[in-house]
């Protein structure tokens, strides 16, 4: 039976997905072995699905919406793997963390920044609120393992993946698999 896959994006450049397309040909074996369920750059899925056997997460949370998918995803996912420096630090959406809160940082980047008529963003349900700060995953639901890069090589990515097809948790050792940046 084929491993049912997930890749998700949080609050991240999505980096760490165009990382995983470099797996490049491997891809296409990849694909062989696996059903893609969810995945911002596979499908047009929006509804997390139930019983995902591997889901990569990328980004830090830092949204009502990110909340609300983390949740979902811990929820029906075997093993979740924290996919980048933003999933497992926050890194470069936790810069904003050094201002203090959400309303802070809107009016830093929509009002002081903008060149004249400066407004924030309001659009109820549409636009999802900001959280006070961006957290690691792993500071809202557990996770299972951790792939570091900014981003992941491809590589790194594989391997992880491998081990995962054969039934394994990855084993993160050496500056192959867990050197940050
Ligand atoms: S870890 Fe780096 S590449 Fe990945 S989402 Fe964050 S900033 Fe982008």
């Amino acid at each position: 039976m084929k491993l049912r896959l997930a890749t998700v994006w949080l609050t991240g450049c999505s980096g760490c997905h165009m990382s995983f397309l470099d797996l490049d040909e491997w891809l296409i074996e990849l694909a062989a072995l696996v059903e893609v369920v969810f995945s911002p750059i596979a499908s047009d899925v929006k509804t997390y699905p139930e019983h995902v056997d591997v889901a990569l997460v990328e980004g830090g949370v830092g949204t009502s919406d990110n909340l609300a998918l983390i949740r979902q995803v811990r929820q029906h996912t075997r093993v979740l793997v924290a996919f980048g420096d933003c999933a497992i630090t926050s890194n470069v959406p936790g810069l904003r963390n050094s201002h203090p809160g959400a309303d802070t940082v809107l009016e830093r980047a929509y009002l002081q920044l903008s060149d004249s008529s400066g407004c924030l963003p309001q659009a109820p349900g549409i636009v999802p609120e900001l959280l006070e700060q961006v957290l690691p995953v792993q500071a809202v639901v557990p996770v299972d393992v951790y792939l570091p890069g900014c981003p992941p090589p491809a590589a790194r990515i594989r391997a992880v993946l491998e081990a995962l097809l054969r039934g394994e948790t990855p084993v993160m050792e050496g500056a192959e698999l867990i050197r940050f940046g």
